[in-house]
């Protein structure tokens, strides 16, 4: 199958609007801008394009909700601030084909009535700042973006907006706090950030990868997408293939390729001829998966029914001679780390989970201590003030489910039976 949203990031400047318009960039605004706002938003419901970000959320829901808020201005904030462990999606997008999110945050902004737009950056990607900055210029002065866009009495600015390196501001509330000046933390819901949002108003939050599928969308239309992939969250995902495979890397493929396909085919198998021993299938926090669920869909639906979830697409593979209790630290180490410190279960849960697992791998775990990590796990489940609690249990759930005897094996031979 052809890619869709990497179709450009192979040609010779494919950062520049020149090279962008010869290949059908920015016509899809100027089908956008001959059609009604409510006509835009209907041809993405038909589409069916879920947010990529990790959630799921059917974006014209979203920016339903907002067109139907009279309060103004309205905002849409473009998240690119992809701090999962293992992700890096949205950095292609944006490195290789700037143009495509910028048409797609204008098409979007249109759509719901928005008259400012923020590219809020993660900030590990300094170069991409530079590189959306030039896109914007370019765009500008084409007319594309800035007053009256291509004569249709249509309004949009784009600014980009680095983050200052808090993996919490990606969750969408943290995300407006940081871009409002303050304190990266998130806030209560609701209200939604639709209806009270960035400066108290209407705003919408998407992913890169969710706004940078809108131009194909508006341009072949809705029912070409919705046939692409399984019919609940149809289009492509862009995956972030690493760990011991042949060759990691980024492949753009159909929603619902099964995991067999990516690791075998396109990420060509185990590195050394070694066996598959587990996967992460969607960033740090998705619960590893094992060799028994290779034929699993890579879609929202499939992998919630094998215990897991797509999160960002972000798969992780690991070897037979990988230490799961180790992997369960070290992801653990991260989460204690990005925890904001709000509410109690997450900044001290996921401390003295990092604590025990800390003991185990060190040869100096009690049998005890599985139960106990179950334990503080269950204590922090649905307590927590953000996702990020949440999702700060998927390493240790996930390797205690598949591995457990693994763990009791560093117990009893007071140490790490991978280094023996
Ligand atoms: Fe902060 Fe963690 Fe609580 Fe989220 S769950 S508000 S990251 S302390």
């Amino acid at each position: 199958m052809e890619t869709i949203l990497l179709n450009r990031v192979h040609l010779e400047n494919s950062r520049s609007i020149s090279v962008y318009t010869a290949n059908e960039g920015y016509d899809a605004l100027k089908k956008a801008l001959s059609m009604s706002p409510s006509g835009v938003i209907d041809e993405v419901k038909r589409a069916n394009l879920r947010g990529r970000g990790g959630a799921g959320f059917p974006a014209a829901m979203k920016w339903g909700f907002a067109a139907a808020d009279p309060k103004r201005p309205k905002y849409l904030l473009c998240n690119a601030d992809e701090g999962e462990p293992g992700t890096c999606k949205d950095r292609q997008i944006m490195e290789g084909d700037p143009h495509e999110l910028i048409e797609g945050m204008i098409i979007a902004g249109y759509a719901f009535g928005a008259e400012y737009g923020y590219i809020y950056l993660r900030a590990e990607y300094p170069r991409l700042e530079g590189i959306l900055e030039q896109a914007i210029s370019e765009a500008e002065g084409k007319g594309f973006l800035g007053k009256n866009i291509c004569s249709s009495g249509f309004n949009f600015t784009i600014r980009v907006h680095r983050g200052a390196g808090a993996y919490i501001c990606g969750e969408e509330t943290a995300l407006i706090e940081s871009l409002e000046g303050k304190r990266g933390q998130s806030r209560i819901k609701p209200p939604f950030p639709v209806n009270v949002g960035a400066f108290g108003l209407p705003t919408v939050i998407n992913n890169v990868e969710t706004l940078a599928n809108v131009p194909h969308i508006i341009l072949k239309g809705g029912a070409w997408f919705a046939g692409i992939g399984p019919a609940k969250c149809p289009g492509t995902r862009i995956i972030s293939l690493s760990g011991h495979v042949n060759r990691p890397g980024y492949y753009e493929l159909p929603m619902g390729v099964t995991f067999r396909e990516v690791i075998y085919e396109h990420g060509g198998g185990i590195r050394g001829g070694k066996e598959l021993k587990a996967f992460i299938p969607g960033g740090a926090s998705s619960p590893c998966l094992t060799p028994k669920h290779l034929s699993v869909n890579m879609d929202y639906e499939s992998l919630a029914e094998a215990g897991s979830m797509l999160g960002s697409s972000a798969l992780m593979v690991m070897d037979q001679d990988t230490c799961m209790v180790r992997v369960a630290e070290r992801l653990m180490r991260f989460f204690v780390h990005e925890s904001c410190g709000k509410c109690t279960p997450c900044r001290e849960g996921t401390d003295w989970l990092l604590s025990i697992l800390e003991r185990i791998e060190a040869g100096e775990g009690k049998q005890e201590d599985i139960e106990l990590l179950r334990d503080i796990c269950d204590n922090i489940a649905g307590k927590t003030f953000c996702p990020l609690g949440e999702g700060a249990l998927g390493p240790v759930r996930g390797t205690l489910k598949y591995f457990e005897e693994e763990y009791r094996e560093h117990i009893r031979i007071k140490g790490c039976p991978m280094k023996i």
